[in-house]
């Protein structure tokens, strides 16, 4: 089936966590596919669209006025039935009634395992990553990563005007699932006092005891904490430096604000690139692999071999966040 004849409709779906950018994606998609004379079927709900047929029509006027909007028009999903072999013929099945000749899934890993699942079903797929989180091993970037750091990064700033005002410390929690990605470019844009990441053992008393100690012989009067979700509770850090240091922290969890918002220039380029790029591998007969950035470029990775990925955070950003918070807290006697 794979790339044996001219595709004529494709489908495309949102699914797992939201990340802003999608739409764009969504909008590259639909109007690749009218460039090369292929028509597009929007997929609602993640896979559990493609099993109870629900879909749209995406014709230009369903895709204007996207690009820069926040979420997914075709709503997303986790589906637990597609997760069975029955679930996955349903959705096979749908793929036939609609004529699809190819899916495009947008999403993260998991994502990417149901789209591997289909195209051993027979359906061409092509994968495109899109989490806040950052966290798939095959891409240097995924969607909504930047548009998410910088709504964080915005509420630390305003949390911050507050904690100067108040001469306190926030912890602050940010989202990132097992990965500290999004905690530790935050943390490096804000100027954090220190950043606590799953990937870095956690030194209480050096890291964070000693730093707002010796912040505040040399005259800080405000700290700033960001917590990765995925190193601990942003809570329990708040009442061991309370039990420890003696002041009170303010504790804010950012949650799911990072994921809503409209998708940053960066997020809408790579987005509508990586959109374009995915069509164009269908229009050429390619599928079974997931668009990934490299070096700044597009690169096809075969989904099975994405999957297997890992990618890991690099170090010397921690280094640099250590060296710059830490000689901020040098006090002269
Ligand atoms: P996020 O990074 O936001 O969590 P994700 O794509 O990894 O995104 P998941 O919830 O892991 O999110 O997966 C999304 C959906 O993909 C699942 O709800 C399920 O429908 C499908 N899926 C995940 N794993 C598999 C699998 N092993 N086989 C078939 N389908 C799967």
């Amino acid at each position: 089936m794979e790339g044996a004849k001219k595709m004529k409709r494709i489908g495309v779906l949102t699914s797992g966590g939201d990340a802003p950018g999608m739409n764009a994606i969504i909008r590259a998609v639909a109007r690749t596919a009218m460039h090369f004379g292929i028509e597009c079927v929007g997929i609602r709900r993640g896979y559990a669209g493609l099993i109870n047929s629900d879909f749209v029509m995406l014709e230009t006027n369903m895709v204007r006025h996207i690009l820069g909007r926040g979420g997914t028009i075709l709503y997303t999903a986790r589906c637990d039935e597609f997760m069975t072999e029955k679930g996955r013929e349903k959705a096979v099945a749908t793929c036939k009634m609609l004529g699809l000749d190819g899916i495009v899934a947008v999403g993260g890993d998991g994502t990417f395992k149901g789209a591997l699942e289909l195209s051993r079903l027979g359906v061409p797929v092509m994968g495109i990553p899109a989490t806040i989180d950052n966290d798939i091993g095959c891409s240097n970037y995924t969607i909504g990563f930047d548009s998410a750091c910088n709504t964080a990064i915005d509420c630390i700033d305003k949390l911050r005007d507050t904690m100067q005002s108040h001469e306190r410390c926030s912890v602050v929690e940010v989202m990132g699932r097992h990965a500290g990605f999004l905690a530790l470019y935050v943390g490096i844009a804000v100027g954090a006092t220190s950043v606590l990441i799953p990937e870095h053992p956690v030194d209480f008393e050096q890291d964070i005891v000693q730093r707002i100690q010796n912040s505040r012989l040399a005259g800080v009067t405000h700290f700033m904490i960001v917590v990765a979700e995925g190193a601990g509770s942003a809570f329990e850090i708040a009442r061991k430096i309370k039990e420890t240091v003696g002041i009170d922290p303010r504790v804010t969890v950012l949650g799911h604000i990072q994921r809503g918002g409209a998708p940053t220039g960066r997020d809408r380029e790579t987005a509508t690139r990586m959109g374009y790029y995915a069509v164009r591998a269908f229009a050429e007969g390619r599928s079974g692999n997931v668009i990934a950035t490299r070096e700044g470029g597009i690169v096809e990775i075969p989904i099975e071999e994405a999957l297997t990925m890992k990618k890991h955070l690099q170090m010397d950003r921690y280094e640099i966040l250590e060296a710059i918070a830490a000689s901020g807290a040098i006090h002269k006697n």
